[in-house]
């Protein structure tokens, strides 16, 4: 591991300043993306926030639709999506997500770094500072570096908590005395603590040892998968270049200069290979190419190669994709059809309807016979919502016990009704019948149940 040394000790990793067009190209992708986190929880369609992934109260906010517990299959559906996605992307371009997408990356990289090289000074400055001496100056940068650290992180926590609890929810724990929201409060010290831990001190440790997705990737990458890899083929054998050389001791175009390895922020030797530890993030592309072009050769000594490329596996490199890659994309393909198919399904209400425990059928002095039922609803729409209870069968008569006839946003009802039907018209002791739940003359639900009547003679 590059980052913890030999007898286990933590290697500090002062990774050089990036600069050049790969890293202009991240920080668009990246500034957007934090844009985006920033406003998502602010955003509301209708009543409801764009999203909120409340597991406390389990209940999800996604576009504006409300998903609650009894929603979880479809919840599900999109866990495996965006994990089939990323194994997907992972298959066709390695650790992308990683350097490009992952809100970790994007605050270390493009927030927390660039304020470290804003009061410390680039890489060798930094290193300076902290084997120097123990001055007024340096306690000063220490202090302002970890106050901001600990400010960010602490907005950070707010809106991680914004994306549990809803923004109006946070509003009132900020808003209101502390002992009425303590559980709030203390889940802010939490989150900022984990927050400040995160950036100031674990770093890359948490891409290159905790996360569980880049330790996945030896079993998704395959002989196709372009990553960012050295072209050993050119670079090798490694070494400065000198005048007046017999083409016998040639070097290759790898000046081992060690660039590449500066600005690696996980601290890796890209000419070692392909190694987990990378998260595709490119400042070695750029660091290599502008050693390159002050050399007068072709950019992309270090650049995006698949293993087959920098093999000469013809037979592998013939193929666009691999087997294993149009797999995956099966996989999505039929994933996302199946998602869709829930979505454009899922009722408005949950309903639970059981036939009475305990009892049986009345006999009614009117020539019918009667069954008594229990349905509990519960309101998934968010917001109230009118509805009645009926039977598409006219010779079904529904007969409420207690009359409810509103459902109030996220709430739930339980109530009793009668079946009734015609003695004359039951041919068998069991049978099926349909009950539709109207809201505003509209079908939201249709439910299945037996009726149980004395065969008529
Ligand atoms: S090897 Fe290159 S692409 Fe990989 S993490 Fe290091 S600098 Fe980024
Ligand atoms: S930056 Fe390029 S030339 Fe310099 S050591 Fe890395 S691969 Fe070699």
């Amino acid at each position: 591991m590059a980052a913890i040394a030999m007898e286990n000790k933590r290697k500090w990793i002062y990774a050089k300043k990036p600069k050049g067009i790969w890293f202009q190209r991240r920080q668009w992708v990246g500034y957007t993306l934090l844009l985006i986190f920033f406003v998502l929880p602010f955003i509301k369609i209708g009543e409801h926030p764009m999203l909120m992934l409340n597991v406390v109260e389990r209940k999800f906010s996604i576009f504006g639709t409300l998903f609650y517990p009894q929603d979880l299959y479809i919840f599900v559906f999109g866990m495996m999506i965006m994990l089939v996605a990323i194994v997907l992307i992972t298959a066709m371009a390695g650790r992308v997500w990683c350097g490009w997408a992952c809100p970790q990356t994007i605050f270390m990289e493009l927030v927390f770094r660039r304020i470290e090289y804003w009061i410390e000074g680039d890489w060798q400055q930094q290193r300076k500072l902290n084997a120097g001496p123990d001055t007024d100056a340096r306690a000063w940068k220490k202090l302002a570096k970890h106050s901001i650290f600990l400010l960010l992180s602490f907005i950070i926590a707010n809106l991680f908590l914004a994306y549990i609890i809803g923004v109006d929810a946070l509003w009132q724990i900020i808003r209101e005395p502390v002992e009425q929201h303590l559980i709030g409060f203390l889940s802010l010290i939490v989150f900022t603590l984990v927050f400040y831990g995160v950036f100031a001190h674990l770093r890359e440790i948490v891409c290159t040892t905790i996360c569980p997705y880049g330790r996945l990737q030896s079993v998704l990458l395959d002989e196709s998968t372009v990553t960012v890899a050295y072209d050993h083929r050119r670079g090798e054998p490694r070494g400065k270049q000198q005048r007046h050389v017999d083409a016998h001791h040639l070097k290759g175009d790898c000046v081992d200069c060690k660039l590449c390895v500066h600005v690696c922020p996980t601290g890796i030797d890209i000419r070692d290979g392909i190694q987990l530890e990378c998260v595709n993030c490119t400042a070695c592309v750029d660091a290599c190419d502008a050693v390159m072009l002050k050399l007068q050769k072709p950019t992309g000594l270090v650049g995006f190669y698949s293993a087959a490329t920098l093999e000469g596996d013809a037979a592998v490199k013939s193929k666009a994709v691999s087997v294993r890659t149009l797999a995956y994309a099966g996989v999505l393909i039929a994933l996302s059809i199946g998602f869709a198919f829930l979505l454009a399904n899922r009722s408005i209400i949950d309903a639970r309807l059981l036939r009475a425990t305990g009892s049986s059928y009345q006999l009614r002095a009117d020539g019918t016979v009667s069954n008594l039922y229990t349905l509990e609803l519960t309101n998934k729409s968010g917001k109230d919502i009118p509805f009645m209870v009926s039977s598409e069968d006219s010779t079904v008569l529904v007969q409420r016990v207690n009359v409810i006839d509103s459902l109030k946003r996220d709430g739930t009802a339980m109530l009793s009704f009668f079946i009734i039907r015609p003695k004359h018209s039951i041919q068998q002791y069991k049978s099926e019948v349909i009950v539709a739940i109207m809201s505003n003359n509209k079908k939201i639900k249709s439910l299945k149940t037996t009726f149980i009547a004395p065969v008529a003679m």
